[in-house]
C-alpha cells in the first residue's frame, strides 16, 4: 500500500483556494526529513489539505517540528515565503499560544496548569526536547474533550484551526474514541495533526482515517549540520551524531553528558583489557561499570566502536596520523597512537563484531557484569595468544 496516496477513499482531503501559487515554502527550521518536508509542500501548493496527518516515526527526528512548522506555513499572512517567522500568525504558532492552535501532550492527571505552561515554553524554544512526563502520563478524555469544544468555533484569527496531538499512541481508549467523533465528522478548517513514535500503539481506526507521513531517523550528516549551526565544534558534533542514530534528541542529550569522560572510559576497556591480571581486569570492569546505567554501558560500547574505526582507518593509512584523515578521535590522536601499538596484532573486524554483539547483548538485557566480562576477556585472549612465545 503506498501510505502517501491521496486517493485513500476514507480520508477527506479538502480542496481549497489559496493563492499558493507564488509561495515558496521554507522548513528550514526542521532538520533533515526532505521526504516529508516534500509532501507537506505539495499539499500546501496543490491546496490538497486532508483533515488528519498522522506523523509516525522514531523519536528525535523532528515530528513536533515538523507540526509547529506546517501549521505556521498553512496559517502565515506573508504573501511570498512561508512560514515567514515573523507575521502574528507565525509568531504565536511558533510560542504555541495562537488561540486557534492547541497543542496536547500526554501528561499526570493531576498536572497544574503552570506546568502545562511551562511546558509548553520549553517545547516553543526547542521542539526537539523529549516530553518532561513519564511514561505512565496519558493523553486523557477531558483533554481532548476540550479540542472537541473548540474544534467547531470560529477561527479567531488563523486560516486553519490547528490540533497537534504528541504522543498521540498515549491516550486512554476513552480519549481516542472521543478524537474518533471529531474524525468522523470534521467541521471545516480543522486540521489535526497526530504525532506518535509507537504506530503499532493507534487504533487502526484512527490510523485509517489519517495521512500517514513517515519521519525517518535523521542522516549523520543532517545532525552535524544542525549541531555545527548552534556553534557545536565539528569533530564533537561528528562523533555525537554517530552516537545517536539518527535521533536529534539523544544527540542534544549526548552533548549535555560528560562525553569526553565516556570517550577516556571506552579507550581505557580497549586499551586496559590488555594488561594485568584477572584481578586487574575485574577492577577495570568495576570502574568501568560504577554508576551506569544499561544505556550508557551501550553507549560506551558504541564508542568503543568509534576508537575501532579510527584504527581501521589508521591501518588502511599506513599509520599515517594526519589530522585529516577523517578520526571520529582527531582531536586524541596520541591516544589513538598508543591504542595503534597496542592492538596492532588485532585482528579489528572480529574485535568490532564481538563489540557489535556486546551492544546487541544489552539491548537484549543480558547481565552487564557478565557482558562486560566476556569482552574483556576476548580482548586479553585474542591478545594473548599472538604474544610471542
Ligand atoms: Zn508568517
Amino acid at each position: 500500500m503506498d501510505l502517501f496516496s491521496n486517493e485513500e477513499p476514507s480520508i477527506k482531503v479538502r480542496t481549497k483556494k489559496i493563492t499558493a501559487s507564488k509561495k515558496k515554502i521554507l522548513f528550514n527550521r526542521v532538520i533533515g526529513q526532505s521526504k516529508a518536508k516534500f509532501l507537506l509542500e505539495k499539499a500546501i501548493l496543490n491546496e490538497r489539505i486532508p483533515t488528519a496527518y498522522l506523523f509516525y516515526g522514531q523519536e528525535g527526528s523532528g515530528k513536533n517540528a515538523m507540526a509547529i512548522e506546517f501549521s505556521k506555513a498553512l496559517n502565515c499572512t506573508s504573501g511570498s515565503q512561508i512560514p515567514c517567522q515573523t507575521c502574528d500568525n507565525c509568531r504565536a504558532i511558533g510560542r504555541l499560544v495562537h488561540p486557534d492552535l492547541k497543542f496536547v501532550f500526554a501528561a499526570p492527571a493531576k498536572i497544574k496548569t503552570e506546568d502545562v505552561v511551562k511546558h509548553i515554553q520549553k517545547l516553543a524554544a526547542n521542539p526537539y526536547l523529549p516530553s518532561a512526563y513519564s511514561e505512565t502520563a496519558g493523553i486523557l478524555i477531558d483533554q481532548v474533550r476540550e479540542l472537541k469544544r473548540t474544534a467547531g468555533l470560529k477561527l479567531y484569527k488563523g486560516k486553519y484551526r490547528a490540533f497537534i496531538i504528541s504522543g498521540a499512541d498515549r491516550m486512554t481508549t476513552e480519549a481516542a474514541n472521543s478524537l474518533l467523533k471529531i474524525l468522523e465528522e470534521p467541521p471545516p478548517k480543522l486540521l489535526l495533526i497526530l504525532i506518535t513514535s509507537r504506530l503499532d500503539k493507534l487504533l487502526p481506526t484512527i490510523i485509517s482515517r489519517c495521512q500517514l507521513i513517515k519521519f525517518s531517523p535523521l542522516k549523520e550528516t543532517d545532525i552535524v549540520s544542525a549541531l555545527e549551526k548552534e556553534g557545536i565544534e565539528p569533530g564533537k558534533a561528528k562523533i555525537v551524531s554517530r552516537l545517536s542514530m539518527g535521533n536529534f534528541r539523544k544527540a542534544s542529550a549526548l552533548l549535555e553528558e560528560d562525553y569526553n569522560a565516556m570517550r577516556e572510559q571506552a579507550w581505557l576497556l580497549l586499551i586496559g583489557s590488555q594488561n594485568g591480571d584477572d584481578f586487574q581486569k575485574l577492577a577495570l570492569i568495576e570502574k568501568i561499570a560504577a554508576g551506569k546505567s544499561r544505556g550508557q554501558i551501550k553507549e560506551l560500547f558504541h564508542i568503543a566502536l568509534l576508537w575501532l574505526r579510527d584504527l581501521q582507518v589508521l591501518r588502511i593509512r599506513g599509520g599515517d596520523l594526519q589530522e585529516d584523515a577523517g578520526f571520529y578521535n582527531a582531536d586524541q590522536i596520541e591516544k589513538l597512537a598508543r591504542l595503534n601499538d597496542k592492538l596492532s596484532e588485532v585482528n579489528l573486524d572480529k574485535t568490532i563484531v564481538e563489540t557489535e554483539n556486546s551492544i546487541d547483548l544489552i539491548e537484549r538485557n543480558v547481565y552487564i557484569n557478565l557482558i562486560l566480562i566476556n569482552y574483556v576477556t576476548y580482548l586479553f585472549d585474542i591478545n594473548l595468544s599472538q604474544q610471542p612465545r
